[in-house]
């Protein structure tokens, strides 16, 4: 045994390969709403159980309301399907519920590239000091409560200008 190299090759959630190939599938399923994430960049996905009868994904919505969950579920399904698995069971937990926290850094960053502020942890709608996701001003004033969709905010930065939308669910 090498001294060292067990340390520095962290995956501790995975546990086999039959596993990881499935994450790896669910890491290319695009969220409806927001195409530039992928649901295991929102952390929905919270666990993946193979047995000899069927594969389930655990999956916590981040908005028990919001009908993107059930395109997602959909979404997942037919991946699976599509890469040869059956019985697939989609199983969601709704506690402890989502928060932002499971979102990864990479999540975070994407969703601000794409010109959308990040939600907070309660999913209210602060009327005004959402940081702009542009200039990042926290000078922005709510402008409508439903944004491009009935899950976004619209938000005006009165320091740059800029409209921009506030993810309230997805
Ligand atoms: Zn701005």
């Amino acid at each position: 045994m090498q001294n060292g190299n067990t340390m520095n090759n962290t995956t501790p959630h995975i546990t086999n390969t039959a596993e990881q190939t499935i994450w790896n599938i669910l890491a290319n399923i695009e969220d409806p709403e927001i195409p530039v994430l992928t649901i295991t960049d929102l952390g929905i996905v919270r666990n993946v159980q193979i047995t000899a009868d069927a594969t389930t994904i655990f999956i916590t919505p981040t908005y028990s309301g919001c009908p993107a969950t059930d395109m997602i579920a959909t979404n997942i399904k037919m991946a699976l399907l599509a890469a040869g698995y059956k019985n697939i069971i989609l199983t969601t937990i709704l506690s402890p519920a989502w928060t932002t926290d499971w979102m990864t850094a990479t999540g975070k960053q994407k969703l601000k590239d794409y010109g959308i502020a990040a939600p907070n942890k309660q999913f209210i709608i602060p009327a005004d000091g959402v940081q702009c996701p542009h200039c990042n001003s926290h000078h922005t004033k709510l402008i409508s409560e439903f944004g491009s969709t009935a899950c976004k905010a619209l938000y005006q930065c009165q320091q740059c200008k800029e409209p921009f939308d506030y993810f309230k669910c997805h």
